[in-house]
């Protein structure tokens, strides 16, 4: 799973640094399809219930689940890519919201406020302690940020290892001790949504990309962990999560594993 995760990890940074005013979602995929098809590595959401690319892309108000297509990006857009891969039959699933050229201090608080709730997230994951710690983490961070921000609830994280898509979810929000326990051994992938105004969302007339309802922006920002009896290891993070884990005091041995 840690080759998978580095290997996602490789995808989304190539995608991240093509972003740029002009590009197309689809050039993107191709990107991200020459990234793990290079490695001699599977992706995991080609052909997963028919969805027909290497990565999601969602623009704007679409949250997840967009489909990579010949539609330009545009200065003053914010992009969720959201990338998956299969080595020797071990997943690593991982998203990063982007923003295109100068899209102003709100989006960029918004994809900011995301990715911090998805760090917070990850620093409540400990052997012992309960699903509903991470959702709570998730869900304290965004709410302290912004009493107009949504949590996404339709769409959940999910457990990750032999299939991309395995029990438990798992919530952006919820109650700190309560849920499954965490144990050592485990891996799920953690994947705040977060919209301005209302988190209400749909599916779009393509089956596939879902979207807010208001019409108002979303961000997305995801990684795989794994659950280890010496902290959590983000296997989709090139050092294991160290540098970010320590920005906020949090000792993880497990993340000097390589
Ligand atoms: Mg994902
Ligand atoms: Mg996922």
């Amino acid at each position: 799973m840690r080759s998978a995760g580095l290997l996602v990890s490789e995808a989304l940074t190539a995608c991240a640094n093509a972003v740029t005013p002009g590009v197309t979602t689809a050039e993107l995929d191709v990107i991200a399809a020459d990234v793990i098809g290079s490695a001699g590595a599977q992706p995991s959401f080609l052909g997963y219930y028919g969805f027909p690319a290497v990565i999601c892309a969602s623009v704007n108000d679409e949250v997840v689940h967009g489909i990579p297509s010949d539609r330009a990006l545009k200065v003053g857009d914010l992009v969720s890519i959201d990338c998956g891969a299969i080595v020797d039959g071990w997943h690593g699933d991982a998203a990063v919201t982007v923003p295109v050229g100068d899209v102003g201090p709100e989006l960029l608080r918004l994809s900011e406020t995301t990715r911090e709730s998805l760090w917070q997230g990850i620093c409540a994951v400990a052997v012992g302690g309960r699903l509903g710690d991470i959702g709570a983490a998730v869900e304290g961070c965004v709410r302290a940020t912004s009493p107009d921000y949504g949590i996404v609830r339709d769409y959940v994280g999910h457990g990750i290892g032999s299939q991309m898509h395995m029990s438990p979810p798992v919530p952006n929000f919820g109650r700190v001790g309560k849920g499954l326990r965490l144990k050592s051994g485990m891996a799920v992938a953690i994947e705040p949504m977060v919209t301005v105004g209302s988190a209400d969302v749909s599916v779009l007339e393509d089956n596939w990309t879902v979207a807010t309802d208001t019409g108002n922006v979303a961000a997305h920002w995801e990684h795989t962990v794994a659950i280890t009896d010496r902290g959590p290891w983000v296997l989709t993070a090139p050092d294991g999560g160290a540098a970010e884990f320590a920005a906020r005091g949090v000792t993880s041995p497990a993340s000097d594993l390589t």
